[in-house]
């Protein structure tokens, strides 16, 4: 149906926690997958030693992007409830999961975050060093307003409602301290493997003191978050590939307009460089249209360039006003529960913007803020739970010496520009440490 609304989903929450088991099971329940791909999910899922619906997910996703020939990046899966079109961004099995994350993130409207239920794993996964608080902050930070939290594993502590509640007055202040308003977080317990109130709640023990809504019934109703049409065509390419398929071949890429609209027929600038590309064919969702909105995912097939100036990464524009490339900005950063060092100046870091990922430097420290006040100018280090400015310089990945090497710059623009634009991720040792916003574009 047409008149059904495009959502953007990622799912997130600590190893274990049952994110798997859940969506293969959400899938399966709602009819995407079929008798026999469950049976081999099953089968699957036990060579790797994993619970039935574990594989389910994973395995459907990456088959599909296989059969294009695709670097893979972001793998999607499509469902449907009866008000939306889902599109489910999916990272799986990735060792090094944030990465991946942060890129699915950034494309993502809503956020469904699995915690594990069961005696001590809630409380494992939500201290310090936990993936719990690490994610909820992430996914805020990209830019995602709505948060559905699903508490898994039920079965293990009998459907316990003074459980259930325990862990909601520990999540529902975090979150809103994370930046979510309340009234934008929902919560749900769960048990993803019997399958219970996920789709329905036909468990008598849960229906005598539970209400709320099954975790479908909370997916059917997320609002569709509103959408810059107005600012000039972002696109930034998640993925390139040869595209040969019934309508089109030739060059394709796909990622998630995060502004603008793009129509058969324009000409688009691929930045960084020069070149520019004519859009032939336009795929929303895997169906053909004629033109993509702000906020929709697309497949584009482009003629008059060669693939060698696309890659993960590029930002697609409109000829006459294409992203500024920077290598030096100031941005206004929240820093998040630091596991190392203060940050001082010269703090080497990796900068994360969208799918890419470049070696900069914190350059200046330049105030510290309060409530939107400037409290100190200048300061000599930076702790956790700091709001604070600083310059941020980006660096050559392979040398140490600055002057020879060639620096890198980076497609950006400044957060009142473009919000989705000027949003980065600051990690330091394989680490989050902060989330920014980009404030002054300097050269
Ligand atoms: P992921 O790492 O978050 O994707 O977690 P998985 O989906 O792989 O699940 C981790 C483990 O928890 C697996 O052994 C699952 O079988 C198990 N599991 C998942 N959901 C439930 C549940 O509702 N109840 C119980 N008892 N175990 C579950």
């Amino acid at each position: 149906e047409s008149g059904k609304k495009n959502i953007s989903l990622i799912v997130v929450g600590h190893v274990d926690a049952g994110k798997s088991t859940l969506m293969g099971r959400l899938l399966y329940d709602i009819g995407e997958l079929t008798e026999k791909e469950k049976t081999a999910n099953e089968r699957g899922s036990k060579k790797i030693g994993k619970g039935s619906f574990a594989f389910a997910w994973g395995l459907d996703a990456l088959g599909d992007e296989r059969d294009r020939g695709v670097t893979i990046d972001i793998a999607t899966t499509h469902f449907t409830t009866p008000h939306r079109n889902y599109t489910l961004l999916d990272a799986p099995g990735h060792r090094d999961f944030i990465p991946a994350m942060i890129s699915g993130a950034a494309q993502a409207d809503v956020a469904l975050m699995v915690v594990d239920g069961s005696p001590g794993e809630f409380e494992a996964g939500f201290e310090r060093g936990g993936q719990t608080r690490e994610h909820a902050w992430l996914v805020r930070s990209l830019g995602v307003k709505e948060i559905i939290v699903g508490i898994n594993k039920m079965d293990l502590v009998s459907w316990s409602e003074d459980r259930y509640e325990e862990i909601v007055e520990a999540l529902k202040p975090f979150l809103v301290s994370a930046g979510f308003s309340a009234a934008k977080t929902t919560f749900m317990p769960l048990a993803a493997m019997e399958g219970i109130n996920i789709i329905e709640n036909d468990s008598e023990e849960l229906k005598e003191w539970y209400k709320g809504p099954t975790l479908f019934n909370a997916l059917d109703k997320v609002e569709v978050p509103t959408r810059p049409y107005d600012s000039p065509l972002r696109i930034p390419v998640s993925n390139v590939f040869k595209g040969q398929t019934a309508i089109a071949s030739g060059v394709a890429v796909s990622g998630r307009l995060c502004s603008g609209i793009v129509q058969v027929g324009d000409r688009v600038r691929a930045v960084p460089g020069d070149e520019v590309a004519t859009v032939r064919t336009i795929e929303v969702d895997e169906d053909s249209s004629s033109y993509a909105v702000s906020g929709q995912n697309v497949t584009l097939y482009l003629s008059g360039i060669d693939s060698i100036h696309l890659s993960i990464g590029t930002i697609l524009c409109p000829t006459s006003l294409p992203v500024p490339l920077i290598t030096k900005f100031k941005t206004q950063i929240l820093i998040f529960d630091l596991q190392g060092s203060p940050i001082i100046t010269g703090t080497p870091v990796e900068l994360f913007h969208h799918s890419i990922n470049l070696p900069a430097t914190i350059t200046k420290l330049i105030n510290v803020i309060d409530k939107g006040k400037v409290i100190k100018e200048n300061p000599r280090v930076l702790q956790k739970g700091l709001t604070a400015t600083v310059e941020l310089t980006l660096r050559s990945p392979n040398s140490n010496n600055q002057n020879n090497a060639q620096i890198p710059k980076i497609p950006l623009e400044t957060s009142q520009e473009n919000k989705e634009m000027g949003r980065i991720l600051i990690r330091r040792n394989g680490e989050t440490i902060a989330a920014g916003i980009v404030t002054e574009l300097l050269g």
